[in-house]
């Protein structure tokens, strides 16, 4: 517990000596550093205490890493980054002769890659530089390493929080919770591949470009785990043992919540508006057309194999049809053109899908649900779900965020799962130290 204290202590003492949050640099070390054990005794698993980078999640078993280096610790960046806000510079009398020392001891980030700080202007589009990330490197590997860490612990849950007799079920009912949440933080580590730009900050004298879209091959395989993993049903959470002691019912409600957190970064309009950007600059890009096929065809694989959709998936189908109902109808602005054109068609097409396999669903279920899903189809491509958007947001109504239309009230629902689409705490920068995450 002390070392967890001076951890925090010394974060925030960093502040008070002008350190800013430098999210970048946990993605500055391979995922091999991150797991060597002589590498993170001497350099920590991130290069710095100003990110937030909290615990070494990608550390397995067997890598054999002490258990005091899992926390992050006075690392190389730190050191570097004090030497250059507070090392005496002989002979310069004025911060601007001072510069040219300071610019070249700059230069130490071009060979250095630990040594880099967050870049200027990334907007957010930058996979390297993230919240809650260890071995952001390659988000895609380190999430899978992570959720195998999320399973062992899941595993371990009923025997780590039931050692006090008498005591209620509410560790247990919290430390779920929490557990799902790191779920969420992992899997949104890898959405942010997708339309993600990698970027290094750089001046005019300095070779290259700043920015740099993240490869086809790596946004589709980012994609496609997103599909396997995140949108899949995680059984590790559907313990009936775990679920009967903490709430009579709950558990499709928090799988769904954290799903729809998921989908809702996938379908960022920031990031369909990237992948649009980057497709008209590159030929080669991952085309949102690509894209946006590729989610279909995943969240709704049951259609094409023409096998019944269980509950939960049911679940994440509706998800899909809520986030994209919010992309086209909610928010307090309009989607450009271009994604309304790209999402109104996905809609069609997805009709067309569901219509086919209607013609031979034999689960009453699964037929159940998917006439619901042409319904709401219908309703979100209705145009006059978007004139009420637009005088919803005009005149100020339920604050502006649209969504499916209640034709008896003439009002608009924002989700139908209730879902803050413009709050999600999962997308928002934190504004405080150490943000706390718990899926309820
Ligand atoms: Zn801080």
């Amino acid at each position: 517990m002390g070392e967890l204290i001076r951890y925090v202590v010394a974060h925030e003492v960093d502040h008070t000596l002008g350190f800013q949050h430098n999210m970048k640099a946990s993605a500055m070390y391979t995922l091999d550093q991150v797991r060597d054990p002589a590498w993170v005794a001497e350099n920590g698993h991130t290069p710095t205490l100003m990110d937030y980078s909290r615990f070494n999640y990608v550390a397995q078993p067997e890598d054999g890493i002490a258990v005091e280096d899992l926390i992050p610790k006075i690392g190389p960046y730190d050191k570097w980054a004090t030497m250059w806000g507070y090392k005496p510079i002989p002979g310069a009398s004025t911060p601007d002769e001072e510069l040219p020392t300071l610019n070249e001891w700059a230069r130490a980030q071009d060979d250095t890659p630990w040594l880099r700080f967050s870049t200027a202007q990334a907007a957010g589009s930058d996979p390297h530089s993230m919240t809650e990330a260890v071995g952001d490197a390659d988000a895609v590997a380190a999430t899978t390493l992570g959720l195998k860490n999320i399973e062992r612990i899941a595993d371990m849950l009923m025997n780590a929080t039931t050692t006090r007799d008498g005591a209620p079920y509410d560790e247990l009912t919290q430390v779920y919770g929490r557990l799902l949440a790191q779920w969420r933080l992992e899997m949104g580590h890898v959405t942010q591949l997708v339309g993600g730009v990698l970027s290094q900050q750089k001046h005019i004298g300095q070779d290259g470009a700043r920015f740099e879209p993240v490869p086809r091959a790596m946004q589709q395989q980012a994609t496609q785990f997103l599909l396997d993993n995140a949108l899949q049903t995680p059984q590790m959470f559907v313990r009936p043992e775990q679920l009967r002691r903490m709430e009579p019912t709950g558990v499709m409600d928090r799988i769904r919540t954290a799903q729809n957190s998921v989908m809702n970064s996938m379908l960022q309009t920031n990031r369909l508006n990237r992948l649009i950007e980057q497709s008209a600059l590159e030929p080669e890009a991952y085309a949102p057309v690509d894209y946006l096929a590729d989610v279909r065809n995943g969240v709704w694989s049951e259609l094409a194999a023409g096998s019944e959709i269980d509950p939960f998936r049911r679940n994440t189908q509706r998800v899909y049809l809520d986030t994209v109902n919010n992309r086209l109808n909610g928010g307090a602005t309009a989607p450009s053109g271009e994604v309304r054109a790209l999402l109104r068609g996905e809609l069609r097409t997805l009709r067309g899908q569901i219509t086919a396999t209607l013609q031979t669903v034999g689960d009453r279920a699964t037929r159940l649900h998917l006439e619901d899903s042409i319904d709401m189809i219908n309703t979100i491509l209705d145009p006059r779900a978007m004139r009420e958007r637009t005088a919803a947001a005009g005149g100020g109504r339920r604050g502006g965020r649209g969504g499916t239309i209640d034709y008896a009230t003439h009002e608009l629902v924002p989700s139908i799962f209730g879902f803050d689409y413009e709050n999600d705490p999962f997308l928002a920068l934190p504004d405080l130290c150490w943000p706390d995450y718990v899926i309820r």
